[in-house]
């Protein structure tokens, strides 16, 4: 991608509205700008970073044995009555009435549409386990939307439900859901707690939190899983045939990922003064290559060789071709935080050498172009472990 193509607003200074570190990086780099309190939109750079954390999810996700669907966002408020927690969700779900008259509401989550659709296809045990996710928007009118994405009324969420014939079925897919998050928050960089946690609104005996602790002193909760038991389909009467052939209700679990929050709780633990350091797999581009002179011709055509280069490897890159100096460049890219940063310098032609910077720590590496894409590829493959 080159940069004087792309749309990525920096700022030089954090908005009045930006409340912490993050909130404050994810408006000057360009990710998001917000509509409304609590409403946000994702820039082509957020937006890739946003893929990049759904991609991880359903990796994980689908080698826990997981399948992905998709629920519809609007549901009906009759689904809600039945299972009883109409009045418990109270304001936060967003309500109103269709030209039909439909009583309709905006998916604060999903155990009530994905319970009545196992109420509809689940009749024997032979059809359990299952396990079904979806990644998804979701609304929830929250009394104080705060932090940019972190308590949003528009998010994205990714959640999972299991349907299990008795409790050693769920204890099971708990367990592997467990593992997944751990999987999850550790490819994507992350400093995490698993804690034990108050099922609340959602029920259930058993829940556990995934908290990621940050500098703020605010420790914002990146997943929770729960065992729900048969809650939700005794109430909607989701019922499967044993096999003695008795009648009994599906046991289910939980599970959800604050997807949109991840951006924010990554930037928390992944930043300095200057900007956003983004680990590897998260990474909008992986490479920025910089020639510092947009006018010296010799500079610009190494670097398009490089681009080329580096794009058909897959290495995902972005080109700053923008005609500015070389600080508001050097500022820019901090800001930004792409992993590696190939500068092109002048020196680049005396001596042969291509300069190579690692944001995380400004760590110089040397190299002969012949080799630039060789070595990049080893620094990738040395710190992309988790
Ligand atoms: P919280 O305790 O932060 O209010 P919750 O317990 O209501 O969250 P869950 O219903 O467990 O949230 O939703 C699953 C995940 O969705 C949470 O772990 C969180 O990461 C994310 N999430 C919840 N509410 C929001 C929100 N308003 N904005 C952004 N992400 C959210
Ligand atoms: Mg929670």
């Amino acid at each position: 991608m080159l940069w004087s193509k792309s749309f990525i607003p920096t700022l030089k200074e954090a908005p009045a509205e930006a409340e912490s570190a993050s909130h404050q990086l994810m408006l000057r780099a360009g990710l998001i700008r917000m509509l409304s309190a609590g409403i946000y939109s994702y820039l082509p750079l957020g937006l890739r970073v946003i893929d990049n954390i759904e991609k991880i999810i359903r990796q994980e996700m689908n080698s826990a044995g997981a399948q992905e669907l998709l629920l519809p966002v609007l549901q009906t408020q009759e689904l809600w009555q039945r299972s009883g927690r109409d009045k418990e969700i109270g304001e936060v779900m967003i309500r109103f009435t269709d030209r039909r008259g439909r009583k309709l509401c905006l998916g604060p989550t999903h155990e009530e549409v994905i319970t009545e659709l196992a109420r509809t296809h689940i009749r024997s045990y032979k059809q359990l386990p299952l396990v079904l996710y979806q990644i998804q928007t979701k609304f929830r009118d929250e009394i104080r939307p705060r932090f940019g994405v972190v308590r949003a009324c528009e998010f994205i969420m990714k959640d999972a439900y299991s349907f299990d014939k008795d409790d050693k079925g769920l204890d099971k897919n708990y367990n592997l859901m467990l593992g997944a998050y751990q999987c999850i928050f550790k490819r994507m960089g992350l400093k995490f707690l698993t804690v034990e946690a108050d099922p609340g609104v959602m029920g259930g005996k058993v829940s556990h939190e995934f908290m990621v602790p940050a500098k703020s002193g605010e420790d914002i909760e990146v997943g929770h899983i729960f065992k729900l038991g048969t809650k939700y389909t005794e109430a909607l009467g989701a019922k499967f045939l044993d096999d003695k052939g008795r009648l009994q209700p599906i046991i289910m679990g939980c599970y959800g990922i604050g997807v949109s929050r991840l951006i924010a709780a990554i930037i928390e633990q992944n930043h300095d003064e200057a900007g956003i350091i983004w680990p590897w797999e998260v990474a909008p581009f992986k490479v920025l290559i910089i020639p510092v002179d947009v006018t010296d011709e010799k500079m610009m055509n190494e670097a398009a060789g490089i681009y080329a280069d580096l794009s058909k490897e897959n290495i995902k890159s972005l080109w700053d071709d923008r005609d500015e100096r070389a600080g508001v460049k050097f500022k820019d890219a901090e800001l930004i935080g792409i992993p590696l940063e190939i500068i092109i310098g002048k020196e680049a032609f005396k001596n042969g050498k291509i300069e190579l910077k690692r944001r995380k720590d400004k760590k110089i590496f040397f190299t002969d172009r012949k080799n630039l894409v060789k070595k990049i590829k080893q620094i990738m493959k040395d710190e992309a472990k988790p």
